[in-house]
């Protein structure tokens, strides 16, 4: 009685010591296609809808923030589950221990750093806009008065629009995806987010002709790899990381490889140098 009574005391210990870290031999769902290190299986958080980036098919992970979090898993001795972080639950997912770490065209800002701490940046995109190929109306943020514009809660894009364009008309989504639905079905006129994203959908076979990527952008993203606040040790782990995927010619190579087919060119600054930034 007493073995198993301290058993289950033992078990309910281990399900409160939190959702991130799930022992090594945990197979779970998001184990295929994860080529981290060997270790204890942590969850991480990536977007499952961004070709290039961050993409699940079936079972199967892929784009540069795959690669990212792979190779700081592998460093790190950790085993990857991927789980899908929609932008606007990327702090929450953090907070509340969901996910060890989030590699997720998550832009490095002062408001985050309030919940999130970053190591980064690890690239540096632009806010652009994605219309379909027969427009020749939009060229660019001055360019869209009267026009209906889509971008996802809680992400960067959304608020720099409404700065730089006050009064427009912007629909947010909950994923980039769905964005993409609206503008081909014209229930909106334009998608703006990151140019990483969007030249991704634009390459895209299903989208070929139809959509294109403006080519004027109105801000700077840096990109960084979300941390729980505070955690300076992992943190700073996490930067090392970094530092060896730029160094070793990692960093081009997974660029060539996920961002060249859309011919996607990083801009002036990369690769940058990442720090570990808290507030
Ligand atoms: N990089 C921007 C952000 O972190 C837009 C892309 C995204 O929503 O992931 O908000």
């Amino acid at each position: 009685m007493k073995l198993r009574r301290t058993s289950a005391i033992a078990i309910a210990a281990v399900a409160a010591l939190g959702l991130a870290a799930c022992g090594s031999d945990n197979g779970g769902s998001g184990g295929a296609g994860a080529t981290g290190g060997g270790g204890e299986s942590v969850k991480v958080g990536i977007k499952f809808d961004q070709p290039g980036l961050g993409l699940k098919t079936g079972a199967t992970y892929s784009g540069f923030d795959v690669d990212v979090a792979n190779f700081i898993a592998k460093e790190l001795n950790l085993k990857p589950e991927f789980v899908e972080a929609v932008s606007s639950q990327r702090e929450t997912l953090l907070k509340t221990g969901q996910v060890k770490y989030i590699v997720g065209t998550y832009s490095i800002t002062d408001k985050r750093m309030a919940d999130v701490s970053f190591a980064g940046p690890y690239f540096i995109a632009g806010q652009d806009l994605l219309v379909r190929s027969d427009d020749t109306s939009i060229t660019g943020k001055d360019s869209l008065a009267g026009k209906k514009l889509c971008s996802v809660k809680g992400s960067t894009s959304a608020v720099n629009v409404q700065k730089a364009v006050p009064g427009v008309n912007l629909q947010e989504y909950n994923t980039y995806s769905l964005c993409v639905d609206a503008l081909k079905s014209g229930a909106v006129d334009a998608l703006t987010t990151d140019d990483t994203i969007l030249a991704g959908y634009a390459a895209q076979e299903a989208n070929k002709g139809k959509l294109k990527v403006v080519g004027n952008t109105f801000s700077t993203e840096n990109y960084g790899v979300g941390v729980q606040k505070g955690d300076t040790e992992f943190c700073n782990k996490v930067v090392t990381a970094l530092k060896k995927f730029i160094d070793s010619g990692e960093w081009q190579k997974s660029v060539d490889k996920n961002l060249g087919p859309a011919n996607y060119k990083p801009g002036a600054g990369n690769p940058p140098t990442p720090t570990c930034q808290s507030a």
